[in-house]
């Protein structure tokens, strides 16, 4: 179940839940656009407003995951930073949330008109992605084939066995996702690429 915040009073019991987000990531952000281009190749709701999602990883009590959807996505901008501090402020009748990397004066924020979050317990944390697809690595590493089904990591020599039915394939070792070479495209349905 998702919570609303509203006032600052919800928004500090979410940071009290999380540990006021110390010892804790920022692992992955989706932006949707309620806008599309239908197969007809009409296009409806460009002047729509866009969603947001992020999800945290958090050391605190054991381990959670802090799930916080943003409506209606007015303004955002992002700076990559290891370490955050998250604040909440209204600036007329939008809500704002600034991640700010503590010491400097960089600051990403998400200005929207409503939010809301939940907080899921040590379930849901590991390098399995919970929004979305995995992007995979440049192409200055490699995977090597090794025969019909193994793979091996040319960052990390480490071999695996790769599912032929995932266009993409995770090395168990060091983390680093590669396009799976032995992918066939048949054994997937409803996926068109170029
Ligand atoms: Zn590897």
């Amino acid at each position: 179940m998702y919570k609303k915040i509203q006032y600052y009073g919800d928004f500090d019991a979410l940071l009290e839940k999380v540990g006021f987000f110390q010892d804790s990531l920022l692992r992955e952000i989706e932006i949707i656009s309620r806008g599309y281009v239908s197969k007809d190749n009409k296009m409806f709701g460009d002047i729509d407003p866009y969603d947001m999602r992020m999800i945290f990883h958090s050391q605190y009590a054991g381990g959670c995951c802090i799930d916080i959807i943003f409506h209606d996505v007015i303004k955002y901008s992002f700076i990559a930073a290891y370490e955050i501090v998250v604040n909440l402020d209204y600036d007329e009748n939008d809500t704002v949330i600034y991640l700010s990397q503590p010491g400097t004066q960089a600051r990403s924020f998400v200005k929207c008109k409503s939010l809301q979050y939940r907080v899921h317990r040590s379930g849901l944390l590991g390098r399995k992605l919970l929004l979305g697809s995995p992007i995979p690595t440049d192409n200055s590493c490699m995977t090597s084939v090794l025969d019909d089904t193994w793979l091996q990591c040319d960052s990390c020599s480490d071999a695996w066995e790769a599912n032929l039915t995932q266009e993409f394939t995770q090395c168990p070792s060091c983390g680093l996702i590669y396009v799976n070479p032995l992918f066939s495209p048949k054994k997937k349905q409803g996926t068109d690429y170029d």
